[in-house]
């Protein structure tokens, strides 16, 4: 399998670090609105990957964290008059109900930037013991670029060009840097802004940190793989490399992948340009598998445009492999007990479709290229649909169903099942059931039915005149 690493910009062959486990963190989102489908892409492709190695029998420790102290939150909390950690509290949850949605893995472990202070400020209190980083004056904590002689390894950018980039940036503060591509470690509080104790002074993280130390933390000193979009090559990773390999002298991980961006009419995403989706927004109007086929439709590094059109398209092509898994699932159920074997046809057609999943695996281990990856799925739909009739043998259908399957809902996380229509009356009982509960004082049922019928896409609302419920 081969991976292309920004940091040697080329594909290099997969070798991890422990034979048989993959380490692997995907930086995530920072948590002051509802996500956009532009963040929904590295948390699809990246989720698929992980299932693919998963599907080759990888066990993977996959670590994503929420970033849930920065300027934007604390600015959407100033402005609703409430603590910071309302908003990321409000954020993180309804991240992840997009998530589910869109049939995200839970990561093995979410960490949060503000539960991992105390090893933050060890990691920037080694730093400054190994002299790469200095306190300031007014107790900022600086790491000093120029102790690190690999700094900018990864975006390939010299000292002498960032220089030059920075030299006609004036930034309040900036005249207590040593350099000024030195970057904060800890700065001290403000007025209105939640801050944590410190060696240094009261204060909260710079951003950087809190990846070096959680990756660190959950899945040790050197790792497989660290992903995320190619945003964040610089500063970000960049910043977190130097942290790193500063802080601990071993290499600070081995594979590094960087998704593209998603565009709208060929156009940054933008609130002021009107072209601005949430994952929302896109899942009030369309299925969300659609979506993911969606974000799966290109190779993860290329420039991705979404477009109404395109997702009509895709819609259309979901709905031929929900009506032919439909197709398979009926075949197999009335010829449910018949133990029989294929014909010769069926075998070649086997044949024919072992050859979709060879394309499959080769297209996953080149790169993660799940464009491929669904065209050879659809070959698969294309020939079950062929071929699968009331005449076709038990073992033939079910061979196609499982390999549907297999590929589809197991690596690419779609869903190849039609979601089950719920009836009002069955609502109307699940409603009763809870009444009974709360009732009773059995909250926990009373919250778990809520949340079942939630997922159904069934909202309840109580109201004076009793429980009212709308379809989401
Ligand atoms: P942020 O919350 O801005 O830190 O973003 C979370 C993740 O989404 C990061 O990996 C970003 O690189 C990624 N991201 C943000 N915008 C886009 C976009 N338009 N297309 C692809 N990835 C994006
Ligand atoms: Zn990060």
């Amino acid at each position: 399998m081969k991976i292309f690493d920004t940091l040697q910009r080329r594909k290099l062959e997969f070798k991890p670090i422990e034979d048989g486990k993959v380490t692997m963190y995907v930086c995530g989102p920072t948590v002051y609105n509802l996500i956009h489908i532009g963040n929904a892409r590295p948390m699809i492709v990246f989720d698929t990957f992980r299932r693919y190695l998963e599907y080759k029998g990888y066990d993977v420790r996959y670590v994503s964290n929420f970033t849930d102290v920065d300027d934007k939150i604390i600015k959407a909390a100033n402005e609703e008059g409430v603590d910071s950690s309302v908003i990321s509290e409000r954020y993180i949850e309804e991240c992840k109900k997009d998530m589910e949605a869109l049939n995200i893995k839970p990561a093995t472990v979410h960490p949060q930037a503000t539960k991992e202070i105390d090893g933050m400020i060890k990691m920037i209190s080694t730093l400054i013991e190994k002299g790469h980083a200095y306190v300031a004056e007014d107790g900022t904590v600086y790491f000093s670029v120029e102790t690190d002689p690999d700094y900018g390894k990864l975006s390939h950018k010299d000292m002498d060009e960032m220089m030059s980039g920075l030299r006609d940036l004036k930034v309040s503060g900036e005249e207590q840097k040593r350099n000024p591509n030195d970057f904060v470690l800890w700065k001290p509080k403000k007025e209105g802004e939640p801050s944590w104790p410190s060696p240094w002074c009261d204060g909260r993280p710079g951003w950087h940190i809190e990846c070096s130390v959680m990756s660190q933390k959950y899945l040790g000193d050197t790792i497989d793989i660290h992903a995320g979009g190619e945003d964040l090559i610089f500063p970000h990773h960049e910043n977190e490399i130097a942290q790193s390999e500063c802080a601990t002298g071993k290499p600070f991980c081995h594979y590094w992948m960087h998704n593209g961006f998603l565009k709208i009419n060929n156009e940054k995403m933008s609130k002021s340009l009107g072209n601005f989706f949430t994952v929302r927004d896109i899942t009030s109007q369309y299925d969300p598998m659609v979506l993911r086929l969606f974000i799966l439709s290109a190779q993860y590094r290329t420039p991705l445009n979404f477009s109404k059109e395109l997702m009509e398209q895709i819609k259309a092509s979901y709905e031929r492999i929900l009506n032919c898994t439909d197709k398979l699932t009926e075949l197999s159920k009335s010829k449910a007990g018949t133990e029989d074997v294929m014909t010769a046809a069926e075998t070649a057609d086997r044949d024919k479709a072992e050859g979709y999943i060879k394309a499959f695996e080769e297209a996953m281990d080149d790169d993660n290229n799940t464009a491929n990856a669904e065209t050879a799925v659809f070959e698969i739909v294309r020939l079950a649909n062929a071929t699968a009739s009331e005449t076709s043998s038990k073992a033939y259908v079910d061979y196609l169903l499982n390999t549907i399957k297999t590929l589809l809902d197991g690596v690419l996380g779609v869903r190849s099942e039609r979601k089950k229509e719920v009836l009002d009356s069955e609502i109307e009982e699940l409603i009763e059931k809870r009444q009974a509960a709360r009732k009773a004082k059995d909250f926990a049922l009373a919250d778990a039915i809520r949340d079942q019928l939630l997922e159904q896409g069934i909202i309840l609302e109580d109201t004076r005149e009793g429980v009212k419920w709308k379809r989401a």
